[in-house]
């Protein structure tokens, strides 16, 4: 009884290393009764396409897709949620008997965890993200549908924050610049963190302009020590600067629902977390 084959779910990314993805799925799996498995698969940008098919060849169930392939995989899926679609970026994927179906859970957690958990209102309030890659895609539209009075996206590289300010311009006041452009007479009730740059150990100039002591910083990126961006936030006064923890645990339990058909209780697997950081 107990060697019959689990159903097999992964996280592919580049780098993955640092994923706790792996141990909040086991925590839903033991909480929720599932018997399944969850790996991490580093896996290099020319590498996607045929590690995706022989995972799926051999049984899997279902993938997390994080950086840098959020974007990429969606030239890859047979089906897309609608959300994953307004997107353009995926970072769910479940093997079904249709083909390969694509969502994005990367809003629904964050806003899930700003609102739910952290109890931030949004409506009427200025939001700057520093960031226009795969995350930022998934965020933008739930962001908007919170109806904050801005939402401006500052990148590093200026063109790509303004094909995203284009893409969701019909869902709210959006717009691009680059870092140092940032409209410094703003006063930014939420300024997020959606690069890269921390994974990589860099260090970009974030545009300190943005940040008042009753800006809350809110961290993508997470791990066990406050990453450079919280720390950067801090030194600016910001008195709220929170890693991105929560939202992890909230996107990865919308992606456990998809897979499982069942809804996991997230407080106890977010606190459970956080002290083993
Ligand atoms: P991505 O698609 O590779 O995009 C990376 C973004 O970071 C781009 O905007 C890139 O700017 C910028 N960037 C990278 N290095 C930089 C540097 N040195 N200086 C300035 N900008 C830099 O990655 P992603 O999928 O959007 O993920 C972004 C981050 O969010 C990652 O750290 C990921 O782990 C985190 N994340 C966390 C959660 C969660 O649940 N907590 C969910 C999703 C993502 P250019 O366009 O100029 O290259």
């Amino acid at each position: 009884m107990g060697s019959e084959p689990v159903d097999r779910y992964g996280v592919m990314g580049w780098p993955v290393s640092h994923s706790r993805s792996p141990l909040i799925h086991r925590l839903f799996a033991l909480q929720t009764r599932q018997r399944l498995s969850y790996e991490r698969f580093e896996v290099r940008p020319d590498r996607l396409e045929t590690a995706i098919r022989e995972f799926a060849e051999a049984g899997g169930k279902g993938l997390n897709i994080t950086v840098p392939h959020k974007i990429r995989v969606i030239s890859l899926v047979d089906q897309l949620s609608e959300r994953a679609s307004a997107a353009g970026a995926v970072n769910t994927l479940a093997f079904q008997a249709t083909g390969i179906f694509g969502d994005n859970t990367d809003g629904a957690g964050l806003m899930c965890d700003l609102t739910k958990n952290l109890g931030l209102g949004l409506r009427n309030a200025a939001v700057l993200i520093l960031g226009a890659g795969g995350a930022t895609r998934g965020i933008l539209g739930p962001l908007l549908g919170a109806q904050p009075r801005s939402v401006t996206i500052a990148n590093r590289t200026l063109h790509r924050a303004r094909e995203l300010a284009e893409r969701f311009s019909s869902c709210g006041a959006v717009s691009a610049c680059r870092f140092e452009d940032v409209d410094a007479s703003r006063k930014y009730a939420l300024l997020i963190n959606a690069t890269s740059a921390g994974l990589k150990g860099e260090s970009p100039p974030f545009p300190s302009q943005a940040v008042s002591r009753d800006t809350v910083c809110y961290d993508l990126s997470y791990g066990s020590t406050p990453t450079p961006f919280s720390q950067w936030a801090t030194r600016q006064g910001a008195k709220h600067s929170v890693a991105g923890w929560g939202m992890l645990v909230e996107q990865a339990a919308e992606s456990f629902h998809l897979w499982r058909g069942v809804r996991p209780d997230t407080a106890p697997v977010l606190r459970q977390i956080s002290i083993t950081a």
